[in-house]
């Protein structure tokens, strides 16, 4: 039974605000329930908070203020409180911070706002127009439905005044109702293809685990095309016929538009959806239906995790590998392992779907905590690509050039059957550096450590950490030579440059995050551009994240060695991920595909295992190196980053830090460091990183939290900790 608290007992109340203490006051005239969502004064303010419990008096007595007031929202439930408290102690974060990503919806403290809608009176109109009678034929078409005059304006093609005009003679009724309305209702059995064998075997066990309403986490796996979409959608249409919520987490908010169109060919109604790319009113009433239950679906990105849902049945995390699961901002979280703790306590299903599991995934399938389902052939005659390296060393290809003879030879056979090609460079921008030949100096960011990358498209170099641009000078600024100033390597934009010189007549389409305005202008691009408005298509890794190119049977790999380069433990399973992902875009349809990896290292046993596709064997020799240095997923780590203006005051914190280890030698951990950041320098900041390795099993997060709290951090200084880290920029 949930508590409930009288007018003015003693309530302890979690606010948004940075104080890290749950506060007193007094329940409010007419009470409220543990979990309510209230507003309280905190000094001159009033502010959000949740009721978490009873208060602690452990406060001047006479000094406690009452609750403002109770919010008209769903209280906050129990698994969710303890959803945000153990992610707060997994990740270190506050838990004001934790309330925050939970709240992160306008106007929850507004009352609900209502707006004008439209139905289908009893009057008859006086004189049958032609838009008269449309409007009246587009209501009964839609049943009882009501609608907001521009829609139904729309929809009619008429103007406002018509409708207006039958207001009047009561032939339409204008009523006022709540802005945020449910969601349609989802059809679990509305369509859906006949699924292959494989898929009905993966969608049985999916649909049974899901039926059985206890948690457990799943690893779907298949080649790209397989199937895994069709299957884990069979999983959701169990969830609504046992009626319980699901969540799909997408990696990319690009990919929400073409998977939107597919849930409503599967299920006749569109979810909610829930991304940066959503607007306010959406952000509201998707939060506030989810928490009443009256959103069944919800399709977003990592932060949907954080959603107030009622009852979560299932949670599916889509290309589960995908690194912008990492949150790298903030709250340092991992939406993956985030959604495994949220089922957990919610006895909801998890479904990890990929091509390319990440090692930790699959460290949990080998050690029996997840099961595994596969799907091992692409669906109907499409088959995976023909892979093959160009080595790159016998190529003869001229300075400021990046396309090999081969290469080039392939792609124009392509071009010519009328199929597409992609030409893959992980690289935004024209150049990643500009050299002056007088000098030899490389254009670098004033605020960071990090030189300036050329866009020509926005006329400008840009610095990838900080965003800062500049015009491109016209003199060096270290030597005052002109003209002197050159692009050195290459970028998507200098490749496009580069393919459109090669193939005169072919259509060329760039496709990188920087190059559209906002997300609808990229989704509407790929769209066009999977619909054949391209020939040749250049992309950074945005092109490896699932999209449909059903015309695309040729991929090229330009650099195919450039994430082998890194010091990060990951860069091989990186690159393997990546470099399949990226060949598996090719020849999904009937059309074998094919791709080429251009490499001046044909032998590195990474390349050789991306050729072979023998992914057990690739993780085999991973999982035995890294079990080997201890490093996860069979070590754990936690990444330190101290920053300053100062540059000594971060290198003397950073080392008394290392100095004063106890806390971590007691469980054994040790510390590496300080050392300047790989970036050492990001907005005129000073970097330097630590590393804590431990062994799996050990109390780490009680450690550095004492270990953190030996410290009085100066204001000038930020520190932050990363559990798990997967980017040790
Ligand atoms: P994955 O998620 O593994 O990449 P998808 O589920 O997207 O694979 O399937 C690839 C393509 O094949 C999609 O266009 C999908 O609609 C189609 N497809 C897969 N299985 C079937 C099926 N059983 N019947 C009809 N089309 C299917
Ligand atoms: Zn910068």
């Amino acid at each position: 039974m949930d508590m409930f608290f009288h007018e003015g007992d003693l309530v302890g109340v979690l606010t948004t605000q940075p104080l890290d203490r749950v506060l007193d006051y007094r329940a409010p005239e007419g009470g409220c329930w543990i979990g309510a969502f209230v507003e309280v004064p905190l000094g001159p303010r009033k502010v959000l908070g949740v009721v978490w419990g009873p208060g602690k008096g452990d406060y001047d007595l006479t000094k406690i203020r009452a609750v403002s007031r109770v919010l008209d929202a769903a209280p906050m439930r129990e698994e969710m409180r303890t959803f945000l408290t153990r992610a707060a102690d997994y990740t270190l974060t506050p838990m004001s911070a934790m309330l925050r990503l939970g709240t992160r919806a306008p106007g929850l403290g507004d009352p609900q706002s209502m707006r004008t809608v439209y139905r289908l009176g009893i009057g008859v109109p006086d004189r049958l127009t032609d838009a008269r009678a449309r409007v009246i034929e587009v209501m009964r078409d839609y049943g009882g439905l009501a609608f907001t005059l521009a829609e139904l304006a729309e929809l009619a093609g008429t103007g406002p005044s018509v409708i207006k005009g039958l207001v009047k003679q009561g032939v339409i009724t204008e009523e006022a109702a709540l802005r945020d309305t449910p969601y349609p209702r989802l059809n679990p059995d509305h369509g859906g293809h006949d699924l292959t064998e494989d898929q009905q075997d993966g969608a049985k066990v999916l649909r049974h685990a899901v039926r059985e309403g206890t948690y457990g986490t799943t690893l779907l796996k298949g080649v790209t095309g397989s199937g895994k979409t069709e299957v884990y959608l069979e999983a959701v249409a169990e969830c609504l016929r046992i009626g319980r919520q699901a969540l799909v987490l997408l990696p990319e908010i690009a990919l929400t538009g073409q998977f939107l169109t597919r849930v409503e060919a599967r299920f006749g109604a569109r979810p909610a959806e829930w991304h940066s790319g959503i607007t306010m009113a959406e952000r509201r009433r998707a939060w506030r239906m989810v928490g009443q239950g009256e959103a069944q679906l919800v399709v977003g990105a990592r932060s949907a995790l954080f959603l107030p849902f009622r009852n979560l049945g299932l949670v599916v995390v889509d290309e589960e590998h995908d690194t912008s699961y990492k949150q790298e901002d903030g709250v340092l979280y991992n939406a993956r392992d985030m959604a495994v703790l949220r089922a957990s306590l919610n006895g909801a299903h998890v479904v990890l779907a990929s091509a390319t599991p990440s090692l930790e995934t699959w460290a949990n399938v080998e050690a029996g905590k997840y099961a595994q389902i596969e799907l091992t052939s692409r669906f109907g005659p499409a088959v995976m690509p023909q892979m093959r390296a160009i080595d790159m060393r016998a190529e003869d290809l001229p300075g400021g050039r990046w396309v090999s003879p081969t290469l080039q030879g392939a792609v124009a056979a392509r071009l010519e059957k009328g199929e597409q090609a992609l030409l893959f460079l992980n690289r935004r921008g024209y150049a990643p550096v500009t050299l002056c030949r007088a000098c030899g100096h490389q254009i670098g960011c004033d605020q960071c450590d990090a030189r300036m990358v050329e866009h020509r498209f926005l006329k400008r170099l840009m610095c990838h950490q900080c965003g800062a641009t500049k015009p491109i000078p016209k003199t060096c600024p270290s030597c005052g030579a002109e003209d002197r100033l050159a692009p050195v390597g290459p970028g998507v934009e200098r490749l496009a440059e580069e393919a459109q010189a090669l193939f005169p007549a072919a259509r060329v389409a760039v496709l990188s995050s920087d190059l559209y305005g906002s997300a609808r202008a990229l989704k509407a691009h790929i769209e066009s551009i999977a619909n054949g408005g391209a020939d040749i298509i250049i992309g950074t890794q945005l092109v490896a994240k699932g999209h449909n190119f059903p015309l695309l049977t040729l991929v090229g790999v330009i650099d195919a060695d450039l994430g082998l380069q890194g010091a990060d433990l990951r860069a091989a399973e990186r690159t393997f991920q990546l470099m399949r992902q990226v060949s598996g875009r090719a020849g999904r349809v009937e059309t074998p595909g094919e791709a080429l990896l251009q490499s001046f290292q044909p032998e590195h046993p990474v390349i050789r295992a991306i050729l072979s596709g023998d992914q057990e064997g690739f993780w085999r020799a991973e999982a035995a190196e890294r079990k080997a240095a201890g490093v996860p997923p069979y070590g754990r780590m936690a990444g330190i980053v101290l920053s300053s203006p100062n540059v000594q005051e971060v290198f003397d914190f950073g080392a008394e830090m290392a100095r004063k280890d106890a806390p971590l030698r007691r469980i054994g951990a040790q510390v590496y460091g300080p050392a300047p950041a790989p970036i050492a320098r990001v907005r005129g900041r000073h970097r330097v990183r630590l590393l804590v390795k431990a062994e799996k099993g050990v109390p780490l997060q009680a450690a550095l939290s004492q270990w953190v709290a030996q410290f009085r951090i100066p204001a000038t200084l930020r520190l932050s900790i990363d559990i798990d880290p997967q980017s040790f920029l």
